[in-house]
């Protein structure tokens, strides 16, 4: 799986949570995730960069999302720290889940609602395969970090919307049924993990430090800058 963290600063979200704008922020922040969603973007347009710019701006104060997956590449573009919460899907869900949106083939045509018409069904199957394999590795990375079952904690939008705790919408099922693509969320969950049982969970940590001060009011200040870049950096003392 190839990450690039390239968060959406500008996005009134995530000013949100750099402010802790109300209790619900500094809970998902302190606490973490308790599941995971999937959804799909619901137009064909595979180019997870063409979201992350249209997101990076301050009037986008619809939406955002911790994560979208490119199509043509499989490449996962993370837009937010995990330990944000971010507003994806309408409800209540998004007090506990990260959510993760998979692009679309752009070789689909949308009709009416989520209705769409395959224009070439091998790209289409490609596409869809390489998101969905993407979307198992990172689901089954996101589930070891935060010590979540993949059986209990990982829904798509669409079963959310049936629990109560997000919009009435479809994704990402009506695109893998759509195209007649092998998948399911009952498969997605045990494909997650199978993926995380086959990823090692121990032998060596390994940190990324980048700096150590004996004089703390130096190490906070140090911090704060660091935190303008990679809000999820924090100070530990170590007594020597
Ligand atoms: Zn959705």
């Amino acid at each position: 799986m190839e990450l690039i963290e390239s968060f959406i600063t500008n996005n009134p979200c995530y000013q949100a949570n750099l402010r802790r704008a109300d209790s619900r922020y500094a809970v998902f922040q302190t606490r973490g995730p308790l599941g995971l969603m999937l959804h799909s973007v619901g137009c064909a347009q595979p180019r997870a960069e063409v979201f992350r710019k249209k997101w990076d701006n301050a009037a986008y104060d619809r939406a955002s999302v911790h994560a979208v997956i490119d199509a043509n590449s499989g490449t996962v573009f993370q837009t937010l720290p995990w330990n944000f919460r971010a507003w994806h899907c309408g409800g209540s869900g998004n007090d506990t889940h990260v959510g993760v949106e998979l692009c679309e083939s752009a070789a689909i045509r949308y009709d009416t609602g989520a209705n769409f018409t395959v224009l070439d069904r091998k790209t289409a199957l490609a596409d869809c395969a390489r998101t969905y394999q993407a979307a198992v590795e990172l689901f089954a990375f996101l589930c070891g970090k935060y010590g979540l079952d993949p059986k209990s904690a990982i829904c798509s939008h669409r079963e959310g919307g049936k629990r109560g705790i997000a919009s009435g919408h479809v994704d990402p099922e009506h695109y893998w049924t759509g195209l007649g693509a092998p998948y399911s969320m009952e498969g997605f969950r045990s494909d997650v993990a199978k993926a995380l049982a086959a990823t090692p969970q121990a032998g060596p940590l390994y940190r990324v430090q980048v700096g150590a001060f004996r004089n703390r009011a130096y190490a906070e200040a140090y911090l704060r800058q660091v935190q303008t870049h990679f809000p999820e950096a924090f100070l530990k003392t170590e007594t020597s």
